[in-house]
């Protein structure tokens, strides 16, 4: 059994897939200057790893789930030992030229074109195995590749050094059943997207890359943050009940959709929800959220070729704000930067990333970037109850000049005879330790602020939230974090405004009796926590529900 940090609670139980390091990718490269029998000595020991591989997994699947599942593996097994296929990759090695990768590639190519002119479902099916197979080749050639991480087969473990941001924004979410990662913290995106899809995750588990190996059986216990490796059958059927029971728990909390929570003052407490894609929505609805507290417009932009336009913004936020049905709507512009880079803009390296030239500070410095996103907002606006937010402000300036750059671009559209929204309120997230200790002179100008506690405590502290050998210090009750957040909230009531908190500490329970004490007015958090966080409000008798 290995520890970690939970991430996002649930359990889950399957087989591990390692993502491998970026550098092994770099032998998928090898193109030039081929030494054939190396290359043909590669390929034969993919494919015997590959055969090695399949058979754990078969027999595994025999004994677990039942013979009929295993029966796709043994058709695996058969294409890696068939001499026309396999077999012909290899001489198509020595007679094209070609490196092993290559000749992968264009069987599997060649048996598409085939399958391809065939109008028959068996068939068609056969062509998945092909592929899984070829994949599965490849990958065993030149380590990870993003497009595996797009086509996982079912109740896949994901096991990661990391998982960036773009990475998780290619999984097929459908077939992970959990997330493992060496590094990271509980407020790491990784750890954040993994609460947002309601997968189980255990974080900076240190080694968990070395300990385990692609087709080990592992359960993961996202509520202790633990792994169990190839366990025994007594362990397994344990958790299996434990997981029903998690399932039918969460099943219970579901009565709770739909109700308000009042305090004795009479005063509405709102539970929204933290989005990263339009696609989140339904989740976010699911779980009852009374709106949206914060949208990462970020992932719009990450794992593509290019900068999405005007009008794909424009339908990405119309499509949001429509789902919502005038519920409050917080879309937060870019937030690049950090951890979060695009490969297809140009950025500087840095020493200090995450104190460096990202979000807002690159939007002010970018304006021909951050108009597409700011006029895309702002046409999109009439569709729903729409506020801006503008990240990592550390002055009152970044605030005045964003915002004068939201009204060239409502002045713009209007010359173009766009009307946007009259309503739109504009405005921050405290999450820099200035912007807190300037809330008073902030509030008179915004109309809201988020709480970012996930950054605010990095910064306060000192404590890098990706780093889980400093995680003991990343603690979201210390006095220093407290008063910042006591003071925004009180500086933000005193200018007439609301004060929202969309950081990771908006759902923690140890967290939450303080926050209400300081009069925070809502919580944004995962779509999957906002359920179990009302159910500990109410277990307070100071607070009920209303429909
Ligand atoms: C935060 O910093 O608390 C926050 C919500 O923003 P992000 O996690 O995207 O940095
Ligand atoms: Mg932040």
């Amino acid at each position: 059994m290995k520890k970690g940090i939970a991430a996002s609670k649930g359990y889950g139980i399957g087989y591990v897939f390692i993502k491998k390091p970026e550098e092994m990718k770099v032998a998928c490269d090898i193109t030039a200057s081929i030494d054939v029998e190396e290359e043909k000595l590669r390929l034969e020991k993919a494919v015997e790893a590959s055969k090695e591989q399949v058979s754990r997994i078969k027999e595994k699947v025999e004994a677990e789930v039942g013979a009929e599942e295993a029966l796709v593996f043994e058709s695996h097994l058969m294409l890696l030992e068939d001499p026309e296929f396999t077999g012909a990759a290899i001489e198509n090695v020595a007679k094209n030229k070609i490196s092993a990768e290559n000749a992968v590639q264009e069987l599997i190519d060649m048996y598409a074109a085939i399958f391809a002119s065939i109008d028959d479902e068996y068939l068609r099916e056969r062509m998945a195995d092909v592929k899984d197979v070829g994949r599965r080749l490849l990958n065993n050639l030149c380590g990870g590749t993003e497009d595996e991480l797009s086509n996982l087969p079912e109740n896949t473990i994901v096991v990661a050094h990391d998982l960036t941001p773009s990475d998780t924004a290619q999984l097929d979410k459908s077939k992970v059943a959990a997330f493992l990662t060496d590094i990271g913290g509980k407020t790491s995106h990784s750890a954040i997207m993994a609460r947002t899809l309601e997968i189980p995750a255990v974080v900076g588990m240190a080694d968990i890359t070395c300990s385990v190996s692609t087709g080990d059986l592992v359960i993961v216990d996202g509520v202790k943050g633990e792994v169990l490796i190839n366990p025994d059958s007594g362990t397994l059927s344990h958790y299996r009940a434990l997981k029903e029971t998690y399932e039918i728990e969460k099943k219970q909390l579901r009565s709770l959709i739909g109700k308000k929570i009042i305090d004795k003052n009479g005063r509405h407490i709102e539970i929204a929800a933290n989005i990263g894609s339009p696609e989140d929505v339904s989740k976010v609805l699911e779980n009852g959220a009374e709106g949206i507290g914060l949208f990462r417009t970020e992932f719009l932009y990450m794992d593509r070729e290019s900068m999405p336009d005007e009008e794909e913004q424009y339908e990405a936020y119309k499509t949001v704000l429509e789902k919502m049905e005038n519920k409050p709507v917080v879309i937060r512009t870019l937030d690049i930067g950090g951890d979060k880079r695009l490969k297809y803009l140009e950025m500087p390296d840095e020493l200090n990333p995450f104190l460096g030239y990202r979000a807002t500070r690159l939007c002010l410095d970018r304006p021909e970037i951050f108009k597409i996103q700011l006029r895309a907002l702002l046409r999109a606006s009439v569709y729903g109850n729409l506020k801006i937010m503008f990240p990592m402000i550390s002055s009152l300036r970044e605030f005045i000049e964003a915002k004068g750059i939201l009204d060239e671009c409502r002045n713009e559209l209007k010359a173009e005879g766009i009307s946007p929204s009259e309503d739109i309120e504009v405005g921050i997230m405290v999450e820099i330790p200035s912007a807190a200790l300037t809330a008073d002179e902030l509030a008179k100008h915004v109309d809201f602020f988020s709480i970012g506690t996930n950054d605010l405590i990095q910064y306060t502290i000192a404590a890098d939230r990706m780093n889980e050998k400093v995680s003991y210090l990343y603690e979201p009750m210390h006095p220093a974090v407290l008063k910042l957040i006591r003071m925004t909230i009180e500086e933000a009531h005193k200018a007439g405004k609301w004060c929202g908190m969309c950081g990771e500490m908006a759902s923690d329970e140890s967290a939450i009796p303080t926050l209400l004490e300081y009069g925070l007015d809502e919580f944004s958090m995962s779509a999957s926590s906002i359920l179990g966080a009302k159910k500990f409000i109410l277990s307070n008798p100071d607070y009920r529900t209303e429909s």
